[in-house]
């Protein structure tokens, strides 16, 4: 994937916060969806694509700006003309490694802290690499790992509401910290759940086996589970694998395919063919 660096924010567009909702519970990491109403009517942003947020800071040497990219969490829609963008965000912090004090995420905390009617600039829209196959019998297992989900929502609801009568197998698994994560889903929306009824599709939630604590996401182990499916869905030569959430889920995920296809040689040769033949799709941060 392209070095933020390369990404050109010379398109800025201004966009109004419309709405900003905690999905996790108080006592769990900050997770907000908000939905913005970008004005300018042209502005047209997709489900497989990312759009970039400015933050202006004061750094050791002047004035300068920060920029971050986020997922599109939803299906587009309008507003006065306008159109409107759902992101999730996680409000992020972390331990300097030196002094051990506590650095708050610049753009993450920004976006958690905006209120409804709050101004912001966004840049963009940009790819990722979650392009819907034209074969609409090809297999999708999806792997999100905390705001990973954003763009799987996005992707699911679109494949169902839009492509309509996809005939291959979608397998999402998904892991948050903390159960209490899973709100991401908005299940209480109903949201992804209203796909559990396809076919098609199944849906396969991972846990942090001790919620409280920082303990790594089961989301191998979810995995692992499946392996028959998997096994099955690997054999296939138009099964796609679509990964994305934090740097942690790359050695999970060689770990538990390892694991399932017998050795990490015999899954490297996999992984090889689903990367050559673009099956192979990762956004990981
Ligand atoms: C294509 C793509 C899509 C994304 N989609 C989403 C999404 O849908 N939702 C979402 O929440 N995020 C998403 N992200 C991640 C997002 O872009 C940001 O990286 C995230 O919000 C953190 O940004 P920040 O500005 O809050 O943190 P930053 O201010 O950039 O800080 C984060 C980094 O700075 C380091 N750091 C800097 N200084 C210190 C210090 N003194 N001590 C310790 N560490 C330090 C941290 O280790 C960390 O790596 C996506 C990223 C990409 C590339």
């Amino acid at each position: 994937m392209a070095h933020l660096a390369d990404y050109n924010t010379k398109n800025q567009h201004q966009a109004t916060v419309k709405k900003t909702e905690r999905l996790t519970p108080a006592d769990t990491e900050e997770v907000r969806e908000i939905v913005l109403e970008v004005k300018q009517p042209g502005f047209d942003c997709h489900v497989d694509q990312s759009f970039g947020v400015l933050v202006k800071t004061s750094g050791e040497f002047g004035k300068t700006v920060h920029h971050r990219l986020y997922s599109v969490a939803d299906l587009p829609a309008k507003e006065n003309g306008n159109p409107l963008i759902t992101m999730l965000v996680k409000r992020c912090s972390y331990v300097d490694e030196f002094n051990g004090e506590l650095y708050k995420g610049i753009a993450s905390n920004y976006l958690c802290d905006r209120k409804v009617g709050d101004e912001i600039t966004i840049t963009g829209p940009f790819d990722l690499p979650f392009a819907v196959p034209e074969d609409k019998n090809s297999n999708l297992i999806l792997i999100g790992m905390g705001t990973g989900i954003a763009p799987f929502r996005a992707f699911v609801k679109h494949i169902y509401n839009n492509v309509k009568d996809w005939k291959g197998k979608i397998r999402l698994f998904y892991g948050a910290r903390s159960g209490l994560e899973l709100l991401y889903l908005n299940d209480k929306n109903g949201d992804l759940t209203n796909y559990y009824d396809e076919e098609t599709f199944k849906a396969f939630h991972a846990l942090s086996p001790r919620p409280q604590w920082s303990d790594p996401i089961a989301l191998d182990a979810a995995i692992e589970a499946r392996a028959a499916e998997i096994i099955e869905l690997l054999s296939h030569a138009n099964t796609h694998v679509y990964v994305a959430g934090y740097e942690k889920i790359r050695e999970m995920l060689d770990k538990a395919f390892s694991n399932i296809l017998g050795s990490k040689e015999k899954w490297e040769t996999r992984k090889a063919e689903l990367v050559a033949g673009k099956k192979w799709a990762e956004v990981i941060y």
